[in-house]
């Protein structure tokens, strides 16, 4: 399998160089040139796998310079038992009738990046070897919170990488602060910049793409590459536990192999919804994507009119790993739903950066719309619905995947579409202790510490804490530094000591 860029159809690369590099050279993304098809008899021969054989039923179709023996040893590394509060891996939970949400925090940092994280650093590792060996990559990171940490704990002490994270300074939770500042390894650095997550995402995208600074890495050996989800290698992870929930469905007698299901994701970069969308192209039966927003509704606004417009007022949620006007990811939908038009790809990402915004034409809108559905939810709605579906089904669900039951409840209210459906659970309800004890309680929680909120938040619902986050209390913090967004080069040479 070969992958082009959304920029440039001549290009072609393998898998490997695709994650080692993470965007390709003109600033577009990584995209497979085909998809493969998976045969329903195929999916059904999930049903009996583990996790980890799921994943190597699907990945082996996309990373097919990769042996045998480098794919046991990346997945099984990956998702290994002790790095999972969940045997299941991402276990299928089903709170009411048709509504089954997919847990997807499991893993040591306590959101769904994990699920892509923990295989990342074994596949660039392994990609590193096969296109850039002797060469240290540098990992960079614009984080909205989740990716930072998960992106820290997968690339901690691993050889021949560096991790450098950069986070907006108001736009995380005291939890997932704690869990970047103290993140323990030799080669990881950490720094909050004067900004939004959008200003942090662009200047990284910048830093990438500067010839200079390339220049002066290339000097010391040194090559960039991207852990968000703009590398095509956090992307093909997440392909996997669609595939696996629906195995899970069927083993739990709630849908029948062929049967359709709905798709609820929290969306923010476009990753998680996009890695649905390839699943339902490569036969899985997909009936809608539904794309749901917190306030920050630039994607239902999208998908509802075919006009994307940053220009905006930017809110800062109770959800912050969705507070994000650029959605990186929505490129490669674009390039895929245009017949791969790498100009028209070209010329909307131009008007974007330039303008902060383009509109795409009718056909196109409206071919994407037989697939998507889209809604947000305002922060009232979120606190509401993790208190329903507390005391209605004793489920406890944080704020983001509460973004995503919201927008569930109004899109069958509104269509009476109530097939059986998947909603994301993204994060767990301790990494966002102070809204959801606030949600639960019905009222504000201000004169609790961090860990004192966690222990009410347990006393109040019995939900387990999970163990990860409880150690973070005898930790001391590591990095302190603040820089503005202007600044953050510097910060890179800095960190780097170049
Ligand atoms: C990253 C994240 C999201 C958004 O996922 P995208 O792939 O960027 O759309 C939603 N919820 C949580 C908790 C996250 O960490």
């Amino acid at each position: 399998m070969l992958y082009t860029s959304t920029r440039n159809n001549n290009i072609k690369v393998t898998a490997a160089q695709a994650i080692a590099q993470g965007i390709s050279e003109e600033g577009g993304l990584f995209v497979p040139c085909e998809l493969p098809e998976f045969s329903l008899n195929k999916i059904g021969e999930m049903v009996s796998l583990s996790y980890i054989d799921r994943a190597k039923v699907v990945l082996r179709e996309f990373l097919t310079d990769f042996s045998e023996e480098e794919l046991d040893y990346c997945v099984c590394g990956a998702y290994a038992k002790d790095k999972f509060s969940s045997e299941k891996i991402a276990p299928v939970v089903n709170v009411n009738k048709n509504e089954n949400i997919l847990e997807l925090w499991h893993g040591p940092t306590c959101a769904f990046k994990d699920m892509a994280l923990q295989l990342l650093p074994y596949l660039m590792t392994v990609s590193a070897k096969k296109t850039a060996d002797g060469k240290t990559i540098v990992i960079l990171v614009a984080t909205s919170g989740d990716t930072g940490k998960a992106a820290l704990e997968g690339f901690k002490d691993v050889d021949n990488t560096k991790i450098l994270v950069f986070y907006p300074v108001d736009g995380v939770s005291p939890m997932q602060k704690l869990q970047m500042t103290t993140q323990e390894g030799e080669n990881v650095a950490v720094c909050a910049i004067n900004g939004n997550f959008d200003d942090a995402q662009s200047s990284v995208k910048a830093i990438f793409t500067n010839d200079d600074i390339k220049a002066q890495l290339a000097k010391k050996n040194m090559m960039f590459s991207s852990a968000n989800s703009i590398n095509w290698g956090r992307l093909v992870p997440q392909i996997v536990y669609y595939f696996s929930a629906y195995a899970d469905l069927i083993e739990q007698g709630r849908i029948n192999l062929g049967d359709e299901i709905n798709v609820v994701v929290p969306t923010g970069n476009f990753g998680n919804i996009l890695a649905g969308y390839y699943a339902k192209m490569m036969g899985l039966p997909i009936k809608k994507l539904v794309c749901a927003s917190n306030s920050n509704n630039i994607l239902t606004d999208f998908l509802k009119t075919g006009d994307y417009d940053k220009n905006r007022e930017f809110y800062t949620t109770t959800s912050p790993s969705m507070d994000i006007l650029i959605s990186s990811n929505l490129e490669r939908l674009l390039y895929h739903m245009s017949g791969e038009d790498d100009t028209l790809v070209t010329s909307l990402m131009k008007s974007l950066s330039d303008g902060g915004k383009y509109t795409v034409s009718p056909e196109l809108i409206s071919n994407i719309q037989t697939m998507f559905e889209a809604g947000f939810c305002d922060e009232n709605s979120v606190n509401d619905t993790i208190k329903n579906h507390f005391d209605s089904y004793k489920y406890l669900c944080d704020t983001h995947t509460s973004v995503a039951l919201k927008v569930y409840e109004n899109y069958v209210a509104e269509t009476g579409d109530d097939i059986p459906t998947v909603i994301d659970s993204t994060a767990s309800p301790y990494k966002f202790s102070k809204s959801v004890l606030g949600a639960v309680i019905g009222k504000s929680v201000s004169d609790l510490d961090e860990f004192e909120t966690v222990d009410e938040l347990n006393r109040v619902t019995g939900a387990e804490v999970p163990a990860p986050l409880k150690a973070l209390k005898n930790k001391s913090v590591r990095f302190s530094d603040v820089c503005d967004k202007e600044n953050m080069s510097e910060m890179v040479f800095k960190l780097l000591s170049l």
